[in-house]
């Protein structure tokens, strides 16, 4: 997508350091972090919502979410985490580009 930042970030248009890339995903920290670790896990595939996931990206989700879990350690995220995908309006979705937010590093509030 031609004016999505996080296809622009994928693209390499906008630089922004990788902690971890594979052909399906990347994982980079976030701009603003909302707590001590804060990081995105951001398909490559450009789709905005869980809604319009069809096999494919159900796939590659899927592989995002086996992923994750391998990369605890290095990410500082051994003692746990919270998984967070914002969905639409309500859900205070930013960035129209589905990730996943991955944040640690200390004991998070509840909700
Ligand atoms: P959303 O609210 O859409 O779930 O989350 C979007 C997230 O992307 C926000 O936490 C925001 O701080 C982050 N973000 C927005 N622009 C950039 C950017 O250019 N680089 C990085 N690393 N994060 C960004
Ligand atoms: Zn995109």
């Amino acid at each position: 997508m031609e004016n999505c930042i996080f296809c622009k970030i994928i693209r390499g248009e906008i630089p922004s350091p990788r902690l971890y890339e594979d052909g399906d995903m990347i994982i980079i920290r976030d701009i603003e972090p909302k707590a001590k670790l804060h990081y995105l896990c951001i398909p490559k595939t450009h789709f905005a919502l869980l809604s319009e996931m069809d096999g494919e990206k159900a796939e590659i989700l899927k592989r995002c979410f086996a992923k994750i879990p391998t990369l605890e350690k290095e990410l500082g995220l051994e003692k746990g985490y919270r998984v967070i995908i914002n969905q639409g309006e309500d859900g205070g979705q930013a960035v129209h580009h589905l990730h996943i937010h991955l944040l640690g590093g200390e004991k998070l509030k509840d909700f």
